[in-house]
Parts: C-alpha cells; sequence; structure tokens
C-alpha cells in the first residue's frame, strides 16, 4: 500500500530541521533532496567520516532501511554531540529501494543493488550495466503483457539523540531512535522494455517504463521521474506525517 507509514512506538513525532541523508548513491541524494525541497537543512554521511558501512542483511525493504536509519543514528548520537547540537533536531534519513518483476517471482527484489554478484558469488554491488543485462536475459522469452514490475522504496527516519545508543525502553531492549523510528513506502508501477534506453538516472532506469508512458525512467529524466518514483510518493507520505506542506 502506498504512503503507508508505520510509527514503532506511541511517541509523537518532532519535525526535523536536519536530515543526515544515509546513502552513498549520489543519484538518490540528489533525487531526495529534489523531492523533499527547501523546508529542511541537508548533510551527508560525507559530512561524518568513519560512520559504519550498515549490512543490509534484512529480507525486507522495510528492515533494512530501519536498521540503517537506526545504526547510524545511534553511532551519530555517540561519536558528533557537537555537530549535531548545531543542528536542531536532527534524523537520519534512510530509503532501501528495488524492483520487483512479476515474471521473475519478484526478483530481484531486496538484492536488486547486487543482483549480477549473486551468480559470481562476488561479494558487494554490481555495476548497473551487468544488473540490467541479467534481467534482460531472464526476461528473453516473456512477451510484452507479462513483462509488468514495480520499483518499491521504504524510507526510514530516526532521530539523532545524546543518549546515543543506550536502552531506552523499561520494556524491551530498544533505544531511542528505534522507539521513533517511522518508515514509510511507495510504489511505482509499470513494465520492463527490451533492451535498455535513455541515460539519465540509474540504476534499472533505462529498462522501466512507468504505467502511462512509453518512454523509460532514463528517457524521461528527473522533472517526471521525482513526480511519479516510488522514492517521491514515499517521501510525499513523510511530509504528510510531519505535518509539511
Ligand atoms: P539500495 O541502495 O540498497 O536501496 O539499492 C537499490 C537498488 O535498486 C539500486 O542499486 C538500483 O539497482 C535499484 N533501484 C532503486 N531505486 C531505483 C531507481 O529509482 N531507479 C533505478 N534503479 C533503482
Amino acid at each position: 500500500m502506498d504512503g503507508r507509514s508505520r510509527l514503532h512506538s506511541g511517541a509523537k513525532m518532532e519535525k526535523p530541521d536536519t536530515f543526515i541523508i544515509a546513502t552513498s548513491n549520489s543519484h538518490k541524494v540528489e533525487e531526495i533532496k529534489a523531492i523533499l525541497g527547501g523546508s529542511f537543512r541537508y548533510l551527508t554521511l560525507k559530512e561524518f567520516p568513519g560512520a559504519p558501512k550498515v549490512v543490509e542483511d534484512a529480507n525486507t525493504f522495510a528492515g533494512n532501511a530501519t536498521k540503517k536509519a537506526v545504526e547510524l543514528a545511534c553511532w551519530l548520537g555517540e561519536t558528533s554531540r557537537t555537530k549535531i547540537e548545531r543542528l536542531g533536531k536532527v534524523f537520519v534519513l534512510a530509503d532501501d529501494s528495488g524492483l520487483e518483476v512479476d515474471a521473475i517471482g519478484g526478483r530481484p527484489g531486496v538484492h536488486s543493488a547486487r543482483f549480477a554478484s549473486l551468480d559470481s558469488g562476488e561479494p558487494g554491488n554490481s555495476p548497473d550495466a551487468e544488473n540490467n543485462a541479467k534481467l534482460l536475459r531472464l526476461l528473453k522469452d516473456v512477451p510484452a503483457e507479462k513483462r509488468t514490475a514495480r520499483f518499491r522504496c521504504v524510507v526510514a527516519i530516526a532521530p539523532v539523540t545524546s543518549g546515543g545508543n543506550d536502552v531506552a525502553s523499561r520494556v524491551c531492549d530498544a533505544n531511542e531512535a528505534e522507539l521513533q523510528a517511522r518508515t514509510f513506502d511507495g510504489t511505482c508501477e509499470g513494465r520492463i522494455a527490451f533492451g535498455p534506453s535513455g541515460s539519465k538516472g540509474f540504476g534499472y532506469d533505462p529498462l522501466f517504463v512507468p504505467d502511462g508512458f512509453k518512454e523509460s525512467f532514463a528517457e524521461l529524466g528527473d522533472a517526471v521521474k521525482n513526480r511519479l518514483s516510488h522514492r517521491s510518493k514515499a517521501l510525499a507520505a513523510m511530509r504528510v506525517a510531519l505535518g509539511v506542506k
């Protein structure tokens, strides 16, 4: 369901002044800033050298996004208090996203970034071109009407509190960042083309044709993509929850 949000506790949400965007994907950073606009200050992990690389080993987008947001919020609370205090109410914003293709049982799903390297056993993400080539190979005999797919995104936000990693709940082992973490979902329906086209965007954009269009996301470009995309829907739900117009 699009725009669904989950509050992991009964805690009331404060409006953030600053988001620390937890991704090393510069395309995602630019999309997130363009979609959320000027209501917030934005930093990335580049401003916090030594930030841990969070292992994305959950089997859901929500699990991975929440893990990234919470672990980094705890780390920032412990290591960067003085810097953080100058930034007002600070939240880590992490997203986990990927492509689900119906004809292959919803793959690559949470493995979207490392789809090709699943075969070689290589650790880490695969180049976009290799992921796209693998997808086209798997779909080579699939006719147009069965090439339905969707991008899915879960955005998680977690507050950076000066209490860091301390357990904050009397009834479970959760800390403040976990207790106040929230997630927001977005999906974008479309289908997979028979070959790549366009040079904008990233990842599977050259193969993904959103419903209602003939061109791929990589041909349509940022302005159109940022209106339709899974990420823009998840972020729109977050804006509503924060009461930001
Ligand atoms: P993440 O960084 O773990 O969220 O990896 C998501 C992966 O899913 C990316 O590396 C892309 O392969 C794919 N993906 C997610 N969102 C998009 C998008 O907007 N366009 C194209 N590919 C995407």
